[in-house]
């Protein structure tokens, strides 16, 4: 199985500029691919990261997408207007997202990306797109297999700590035939206790990617807006026995220069712990 980062950034895309250059860490909001069995492709959320990663895919003649939502705050819709497969004929799009609790009657990303997608916002209406696009949903503890050929991908999914809800996903399939897992937990306020449900889910995972947007210092100030720093991610780290831990969903405001020292400080403060830790980075590939 192999990642791919095509968006690190939270809340608005943020373009490198003088005072804030963020080239290296990334600009784009979130969105993952994850290459799974021989063909299988599971893209999770949508942020602005999906318009490169469709241009890249339609080049590629890919025609079959499996997309994974989070939630739907804008920093993980926004792309989708711009997802160039979606506007062709003969693409065919499957839609997994939240059922939940919290939300009206309807499919919460359905409502969400017809919106989005059309007028006053957008001239290229959602009902225009000629791709077929098929809305499934998922309620929290309940599993999810994904099938392509001999291959099969397993999604386990748990609520965690974000205004309005998010889901935090466990992702298990097979790489040259050993088991392989990461979850994937963006918009979340970690608690850090042994017993959250993220650290249940989390349980021995090769890879946790964690929402670690603000430094120790801005946290204080940002209590109850559903966002953690790399220390929280590494408690819930150490709790799951994690084996490695990437963090992302960036701060607009912190510069690639910030971000680096950030992700320095945090490397010699986890070289106590057993749990390998690193910043995420746009265009950065992972292998599982
Ligand atoms: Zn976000
Ligand atoms: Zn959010």
């Amino acid at each position: 199985m192999k990642l791919r980062f095509w968006g690190t950034r939270g809340s608005v895309p943020s373009p490198s500029t003088a005072e804030v250059p963020t080239q290296e860490f990334g600009g784009d909001t979130t969105c993952l691919s994850l290459d799974w069995g021989s063909h299988g492709l599971l893209v999770i959320d949508a942020g602005s990261g999906l318009r490169q990663a469709g241009l890249a895919w339609t080049k590629a003649g890919r025609k079959s997408f499996t997309f994974l939502f989070t939630h739907s705050h804008w920093d993980h819709l926004q792309g989708f207007p711009f997802f160039a497969p979606a506007f062709h004929e003969g693409v065919h799009i499957e839609i997994y997202s939240p059922r939940l609790p919290s939300a009206h009657a309807g499919n919460l990303i359905e409502r969400s990306l017809h919106a989005q997608q059309s007028e006053p916002f957008f001239p290229a209406g959602f009902p225009q797109l000629r791709a077929k696009i098929v809305f499934h949903e998922i309620q929290p503890h309940h599993e999810l297999t994904l099938q392509d050929g001999a291959d099969s991908l397993r999604i386990q999914a748990t609520a965690v700590s974000h205004p309005g809800g998010c889901l935090a996903y466990r992702i298990d399939g097979s790489n040259d035939g050993k088991n392989r897992s990461f979850v994937f937990a963006t918009d979340n306020e970690p608690t850090g206790e042994q017993s959250s449900p993220l650290a249940q889910l989390a349980q021995k995972t090769d890879l946790l990617i964690c929402d670690g947007q603000y430094t120790e210092e801005e946290y204080p100030n940002r209590r109850g807006w559903g966002h953690g720093t790399p220390q929280l991610c590494l408690r819930e780290a150490i709790s799951a026995q994690a084996h490695r831990l990437i963090v992302t969903h960036f701060d607009p405001t912190h510069s690639d220069a910030l971000l680096t020292k950030m992700e320095e400080d945090f490397k010699k403060s986890a070289q106590a712990t057993s749990v390998q830790v690193a910043f995420a980075r746009q265009g950065q590939t992972v292998d599982l």
